[in-house]
């Protein structure tokens, strides 16, 4: 496993920006993640220092460029799940391996995409759950399933085999988009692809079924919602930092609640600008420097 002082998840305008000044600090940095929103052909007209306008693809271009000159290593890989380490470290799953860092930055923007399940809200906390690592132990040996089409989703049924036997995935009507090695992973843990919608969820004060579109009723205990990419909120969850609505809470240091996770850009829900963004980003990045210099003196 790769070692990093500071692993950031995030490639945007918050995740390059506190790449930027953990990198010159010396800490060995690690960035995760490709392809902001941002960095297409939009015109970014507000950005202080550029007068004519830039377009986001050439600013997180600069921005990559600028972190990588220090030293920062970008890689454009999908951080899919985060545990604690025994040592007071990090563990960050991706799709094609694991790193672990002391410090950890969340800047994975905001999306928090809800199932079009109807009556989804009477579940949650019910047998609707957000959160393998949190949830997964209350439903030993009992039938659950996962929504989402995609690697997080795959990861999250894998994970759930933990717990029990009986995992099905539900790619709520898409295409799986999960990738050869991830399906053998599925095929050879047993678990089943289903491609249909979930229209309604059934049970008397708790989860006991799963209506179809096609009219077919399946008998589930737990429903485990994973779509598209795990977003910070996701990693929030399983690591218990505290949340507001689908935002993660930080002190005006960026520190979340959790000592060695901190979080910065939309993921925290206050001006979702680019300018606040890459400012949080400086913010989180002393904020971890501060706490990886403190952690290697207490070591022993
Ligand atoms: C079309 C558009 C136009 C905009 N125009 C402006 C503008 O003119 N001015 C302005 O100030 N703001 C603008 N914004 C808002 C601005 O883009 C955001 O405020 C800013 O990009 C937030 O930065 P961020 O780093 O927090 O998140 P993002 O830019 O959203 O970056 C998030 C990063 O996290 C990565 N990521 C997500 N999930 C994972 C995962 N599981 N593993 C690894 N990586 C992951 C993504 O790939 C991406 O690299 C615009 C936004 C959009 C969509």
């Amino acid at each position: 496993m790769q070692e990093y002082d500071i692993v950031i998840i995030g490639q945007g305008p918050a995740g390059l920006s506190a790449a930027i000044y953990t990198a010159r600090a010396g800490m060995k940095t690690l960035v995760l993640g490709c392809d902001p929103k941002v960095a297409g052909e939009y015109d970014i007209d507000n950005y202080f220092g550029f007068p004519e306008a830039i377009s986001g693809k050439e600013l997180i271009g600069r921005g990559a460029a600028q972190a990588g000159r220090f030293g920062a290593v970008l890689r454009c890989d999908q951080a899919l799940a985060v545990h604690f380490g025994d040592d007071g470290a990090y563990i960050v799953k991706t799709a094609s391996g694991e790193y672990r860092g002391r410090a950890l930055v969340l800047a994975t923007g905001v999306s928090r995409k809800k199932p079009g399940i109807s009556n989804i809200d009477e579940y949650e906390g019910k047998g609707v759950s957000y959160c393998v690592s949190c949830d997964g132990f209350f439903f030993k040996g009992a039938r659950v399933m996962v929504a989402g089409e995609g690697v997080f989703a795959a990861n999250q049924a894998l994970e759930l085999k933990e717990y029990t036997p009986d995992v099905a995935i539900c790619t709520l009507g898409k295409k799986p988009d999960i990738g050869p090695e991830y399906l053998r992973r599925l095929e050879l843990a047993g678990i089943e692809i289903i491609e249909k919608k979930i229209e309604s969820l059934r049970g008397e004060g708790r989860l006991e079924a799963a209506r179809f579109d096609d009219g077919a009723i399946r008998e589930v205990r737990g429903l485990f919602i994973a779509l598209g990419d795990a977003s910070s909120l996701d990693f929030a969850y399983s690591l218990g930092v505290i949340t507001r609505g689908v935002f993660i809470e930080t002190d005006t240091e960026q520190k979340t609640n959790v000592p060695g996770v901190f979080a910065a850009g939309d993921c925290t829900g206050r001006y979702l600008q680019i300018s606040v963004a890459v400012g949080e980003g400086a913010v989180a990045a002393r904020s971890a420097i501060a706490y990886v210099r403190e952690a290697r003196q207490g070591a022993p």
